[in-house]
């Protein structure tokens, strides 16, 4: 059995592996994908002491942090049931199931859909999560970017440079963009913004993305917009359906830790973005990787007999 499993290879994750290591714990990562978020990263400037770096070389940079030490990695391999059985128990989608004291959760979060008619349909023909991504496919074309918040408005000044028109469809009556983004944003010739839009279907041909419908929610008319792409910016939802009823979750779904990264069961602990930690970056991630790590530690010795 493991002293700490951790559940996910993100920031949190790697950061919470190595910590625990480093107390001579018996360690093990479960992953689906290894490098979480930050592998569809492109830029990143905010990583204190790094200058400038890319989600994939910082992945890889990670990773090998994580091999320089005695850690279990299993990656590619997603946790679907956590019970406690004397030992914490972790059920596997393949099947298997694996035992440790402790239990360190750090499955971060996704991007959140639209749920509207269309979008599963046209997911990777037309409709996107990640401009950095995919930005460049549509390149001269005429997208869409839903979400009028940071991300949306990060998104469509970006795109802007390299397709031949943004708009941007926000469902509220204001944008929620910090206000030099907008300002930036309302400063280039190519960028169309739509408030109170409710966007109601993804239009199609029956192979790519042809436009959308929204309703104007304040003339309840119904309009349609021809595009190639519609990148949905509409924010991040943790990854804990699995864990519904096991541990207290917020209404968002986001796993409530104390000061320790402690959960509503002693000896599950979490961290990072799948917290209700009220910031969600890489270098907070990797703090609190840390700090929920030595809380497991803290734990540990003190339910040695158990
Ligand atoms: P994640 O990175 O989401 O990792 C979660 C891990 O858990 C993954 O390995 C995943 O595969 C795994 N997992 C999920 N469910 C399961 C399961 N059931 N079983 C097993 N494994 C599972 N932050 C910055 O600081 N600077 C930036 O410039 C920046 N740019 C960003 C750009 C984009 C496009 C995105 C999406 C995010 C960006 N962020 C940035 C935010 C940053 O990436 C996140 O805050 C950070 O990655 C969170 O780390 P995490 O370890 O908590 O979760």
């Amino acid at each position: 059995a493991f002293d700490v499993l951790v559940v996910g290879g993100g920031p949190a994750g790697a950061a919470a592996a190595i910590y625990a290591a480093r107390k001579g714990l018996v360690t093990g990562i479960v992953a689906d994908k290894f490098g979480g978020q930050v592998a569809e990263t492109v830029g990143i400037e905010n990583f204190i002491s790094v200058s400038k770096t890319e989600g994939p070389k910082l992945v890889a940079n990670l990773e090998s942090h994580v091999h320089d030490y005695d850690v279990d990695i299993m990656a590619n391999q997603k946790a679907n049931t956590l019970v406690k059985e004397g030992l914490f128990k972790l059920g596997l989608e393949s099947g298997a199931s694996l035992s440790s004291k402790t239990i360190l959760l750090a499955t971060g979060a996704r991007w959140r859909e639209m749920n509207v008619p269309g979008e599963q349909e046209y997911r990777g023909k037309g409709v996107a999560y990640c401009p950095h991504c995919d930005g460049p496919l549509f390149k001269g074309k005429r997208v869409a970017v839903i979400g009028g918040g940071n991300s949306g408005i990060e998104a469509a000044i970006d795109l802007a440079n390299l397709v031949e028109h943004v708009t941007v469809l926000e469902f509220d009556v204001n944008l929620r963009a910090d206000e030099v983004l907008q300002r930036k944003a309302k400063s280039m010739g190519n960028i169309t913004i739509i408030t109170q839009a409710m966007t109601t279907k993804v239009l199609g041909d029956g192979k790519r993305v042809t436009g959308l419908s929204y309703t104007d929610r304040k003339s309840g008319e119904s309009h349609e917009v021809t595009l190639a792409g519609i990148f949905v910016q509409i924010g991040l939802v943790p990854n804990t359906e699995w864990l519904r009823g096991v541990v207290e979750l917020t209404e968002r779904g986001e796993i409530i830790v104390d000061a320790k990264g402690q959960t509503s069961i002693p000896g599950v602990f979490a961290a990072g973005d799948v917290t209700n930690v009220p910031f969600k970056q890489i270098i907070i991630a990797m703090g609190s990787g840390a700090s929920a790590s030595l809380g497991a530690f803290d734990y540990l010795i003190r339910h040695s007999d158990e």
